[in-house]
C-alpha cells in the first residue's frame, strides 16, 4: 500500500491566519490513519507547583506554528517528502484527577506505539512524560534520554505527592524506564534544596550539563560528546522550554533566569540528527504568561526542529 504523503497546508492556499489550527495546518488525522509521525496534545496542568496555564498550550502552540513552512532552510531537512506525518489531536485527560489522567495517558501512547507512530507531543507540564515513558519501556525497552530543562525533575516527592511536574524522572529511574547511563540533561540552573539535587542525577550514570557550562558558547561540540553518550538504543527527548532563558521564553510557569539561548537549543536538537529517536515532547508553555505569543512559537519551532531529526526525514 503506497501512504499518501501530507503536507502542511499552504500559506499560498489558505491565509495563515485562516483555517482550523492543527499543528502546522497538517490534516487532523487518527491512529487508523497509520502515521510515521503524529503530533499530540497533552492538555494537563494539574502537575505544576507555581504558574499554572500549560494546558492551554496544546492549543497555543498549535496557532503559533502557522508559520511554519515544510522545508528546514538551515539544516536542508524534508520531512514531509518522505513521512506521512499529521496532527492526532489532544490526549482526553481528567483534569480532576492526575493519577486516572496519568493512566489514560499511558494507554494513549501505548496505541501510539502499537500503530507504529512515533509521537512528538505537545505539553502539558513536564508530568506527562512519566506515562509517556512507561509507554517506551513497554514497546521499546529503556531508553536514552535527552533532556533539556533549568531543573532535573528529580524530586523524591513534591507537597507529598509522589507524581507531579518535578518527579517525573526520579520515577522514570525507579521503574527501569531509562538506560541511565545514556542520559543527559542540559540547561540545569538555579537555586535548589541541596547539592543532592544535582548530584542525584549523576549518581544514577546521567550526564548532567548545568547552565554555566553553556553560557557565551556554541554547544556543537557538547553534542558530539552527547551523541557519542546516547548512541546504541532507543532515544527519547524532553525539551522543557524553562531550559531556554526567560527573555526569549517568559511564559512559563517555574522561570529560572540565566538559561539557554535559542541557537544554542537549536544546536542541541539538531546536534541528535541520524540518532534513533523515538519520540520527543515539548512541555511547560504556560499562554497565560505568554501575552506576545512568543513562547509558543518558539515550542512549535523547536517541535519542527525535532521532526526534521527523526530517523527517515531526507534532505534535499
Ligand atoms: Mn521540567
Ligand atoms: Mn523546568
Amino acid at each position: 500500500m503506497t501512504k499518501t504523503l501530507f503536507q502542511p497546508l499552504s500559506g499560498n492556499e489558505m491565509p495563515r491566519f485562516g483555517g482550523p489550527a492543527t499543528f502546522m495546518r497538517l490534516p487532523a488525522c487518527t491512529l487508523e490513519d497509520q502515521l510515521d509521525v503524529g503530533f499530540v496534545g497533552v492538555p494537563l496542568d494539574i502537575g505544576t507547583s507555581n504558574r499554572p496555564g500549560a494546558r492551554l498550550a496544546p492549543r497555543q502552540i498549535r496557532d503559533e506554528s502557522r508559520m511554519l513552512r515544510p522545508y528546514n532552510m538551515a539544516t536542508r531537512a524534508a520531512p514531509f517528502d518522505s513521512l506521512r506525518i499529521a496532527d492526532l489531536g489532544d490526549v482526553a485527560i481528567n483534569t480532576f484527577n492526575m493519577e486516572k489522567s496519568v493512566a489514560i495517558i499511558e494507554a494513549h501512547y501505548d496505541r501510539i506505539l502499537a500503530a507504529g507512530t512515533i509521537p512528538l507531543s505537545m505539553g502539558g507540564d513536564h508530568t506527562i512524560a512519566l506515562p509517556i515513558l512507561r509507554a517506551m519501556r513497554r514497546k521499546h525497552g529503556p531508553v536514552g534520554l535527552v533532556h533539556v530543562d533549568a531543573h532535573a525533575d528529580i524530586n523524591d516527592t513534591m507537597f507529598g505527592e509522589k507524581i507531579a511536574h518535578g518527579t517525573p524522572f526520579r520515577r522514570a529511574v525507579e521503574e527501569g524506564l531509562l538506560d541511565c547511563h545514556r542520559v543527559v540533561q542540559i540547561g540545569l540552573r538555579g537555586t535548589g534544596y541541596e547539592a543532592d539535587d544535582f548530584d542525584w542525577p549523576r549518581q544514577q550514570g546521567f550526564r548532567v550539563v548545568q547552565a554555566e557550562e553553556c553560557w557565551n558558547r556554541s554547544l556543537v561540540g557538547l553534542m558530539e560528546e552527547v551523541r557519542a553518550q546516547v548512541a546504541g538504543g532507543p532515544i527519547y527527548v524532553s525539551f522543557d522550554i524553562d531550559g531556554i532563558d526567560p527573555a526569549y521564553a517568559p511564559g512559563t510557569g517555574t522561570v529560572e533566569i540565566a538559561g539557554l539561548t535559542v541557537p544554542q537549543a537549536l544546536e542541541i536538537i539538531r546536534g541528535l540528527k541520524g540518532l534513533p529517536i523515538v519520540g520527543g515532547d515539548l512541555v511547560e508553555v504556560s499562554p497565560p504568561y505568554d501575552p506576545t505569543g512568543n513562547t509558543a512559537l518558539l515550542g512549535a519551532n523547536l517541535l519542527y526542529e525535532m521532526l526534521c531529526v527523526l530517523p527517515g526525514v531526507v534532505s534535499r
